[in-house]
């Protein structure tokens, strides 16, 4: 019995642990300090009450012989597939409900697409970037190239026509930065990706907050995008189900890759693996997402992020004031901002973005994530969550604001 090896490979993820670890050694020697968390990427506002109704109402269904139901393990009901079809032709985008896939959310299947593809492939990765790409190329063994986000690019960078890809992640609105590919940046991508017969893989996990803004909510909106992309879409930020558990996979019929001579479509792979590898979303979460797509449910929803969006404007109109430079925090519930430098004897050279950590908690008692943390070209940047309670951000511009000078 051999063990997968590329599992050594893996960076130890001391990220959250570590951030921990100092909020907990500072609360210990200034017990009365009080900490505000910016640093999550968790929602921290509940269930919409029409979610919550529906989900009871399933349940009680579930308590009936002649209503109970089983096991679903194919793509999921068509009543959930047939609103999120609703919900993107809304969007200009028309899909076919065997297009789409329930899941229990967007890192799962972020995660398992890669079970249909070649480990040969070549995986192209932004950096800063969400971790998961990179851990599950690394597990696979995969050959991972980095295309670098950074100040001039916005942090939204764009292909490399000297390089080749196979499998190309993007994720906008963007975790960590909060910044949003345009149309036309995105139509590069889709262009590029055509060109080298590789598949995109889009994290729309963020969508909602793009949302009227005249800025792409799905790869699709970007004509050709059905023959190279697969969209992966989460209930858990739009709705508040990082604990309920229910995203959705997008893969177009008209994806086909050729083996062998013959056209395979990609939709049938993915098939064939979630109902060999998963047996599906309860019904009663299902319901749950439906109500999402209901007209009172919707309302709910966009209340939810309208109050993340108005946190995240208080945090990005106190960094315009103090003249620093981020991204985000307009149509993305994070504010990615350039670490202050202005203590070059304490981190000479690069800026430190966990020295900037330890600055702000102990100065401000303020709690962020530094960049550091989702890749090398993150150093020097810092995320600011918008998901908590307005108190909390008003109080924490009000004390960024008021320490800035002593950074
Ligand atoms: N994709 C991105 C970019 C995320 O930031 C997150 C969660 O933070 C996820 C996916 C996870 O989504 P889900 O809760 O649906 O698994």
């Amino acid at each position: 019995m051999i063990l997968n090896k590329n599992y050594l490979n893996l960076q130890d993820s001391y990220l959250f642990v570590t951030i921990e670890q100092k909020v907990s050694a500072f609360q210990r020697t200034h017990p009365d300090a009080r900490i505000i968390r910016l640093g999550i990427g968790d929602v921290t506002r509940p269930l919409a009450p029409a979610v919550v109704e529906a989900m009871k109402n399933a349940a009680a269904e579930m308590s009936a012989a002649k209503t109970f139901r089983g096991y679903r393990s194919d793509r999921g009901y068509e009543f959930l597939r047939e609103a999120i079809g609703g919900y993107y032709a809304a969007k200009g985008v028309a899909l076919d409900i065997s297009e789409i896939f329930i899941s229990d959310g967007a890192k799962s299947d972020a995660g398992n697409i890669l079970d249909i593809f070649a480990a040969e492939n070549r995986a192209l990765i932004p950096d800063p970037v969400y971790p998961v790409y990179v851990d599950t190329n690394v597990m696979a063994g995969r050959d991972i190239f980095y295309l670098s986000g950074n100040e001039s690019n916005g942090f939204l960078p764009l292909p490399d026509a000297s390089q080749k890809a196979d499998i190309i992640y993007l994720c906008s609105p963007n975790n960590p930065t909060g910044a949003v590919y345009d149309r036309a940046q995105l139509k590069n991508w889709v262009d590029y990706a055509r060109e080298n017969d590789a598949i995109i893989l889009f994290d729309a996990a963020y969508e909602i907050f793009a949302g009227g803004a005249n800025l792409p909510s799905s790869i699709y909106q970007i004509p050709g995008a059905e023959e190279c992309a697969i969209e992966f879409c989460s209930f858990s930020k739009t709705a508040g189900f990082t604990g309920v558990r229910c995203g959705y996979t997008i893969v177009p019929l008209k994806l086909k890759r050729k083996v062998d001579g013959a056209d395979i479509a990609v939709n049938d792979l993915w098939l064939r693996r979630q109902t060999t590898k998963f047996n599906g979303v309860s019904y009663i979460t299902q319901r749950g997402a439906e109500a999402v797509f209901s007209q009172e449910g919707f309302r709910q929803v966009q209340e939810n992020i309208a109050y993340y969006q108005e946190n995240a404007k208080i945090i990005a109109a106190a960094l315009t004031d103090l003249n620093i430079w981020f991204t985000g925090g307009e149509h993305s519930p994070y504010v990615w901002l350039k670490c202050p430098d202005d203590r070059p004897d304490k981190c000479p050279g690069d800026r430190s973005s966990w020295d900037f950590f330890d600055r702000l908690l102990t100065t401000a008692h303020v709690v962020g994530t530094p960049g550091a943390g989702f890749g090398a070209s993150g150093e020097g940047y810092f995320r600011l969550s918008a998901f908590g309670e307005r108190d909390d951000m008003i109080e924490a511009a009000r004390r960024i604001k008021e320490n800035i000078n002593i950074w």
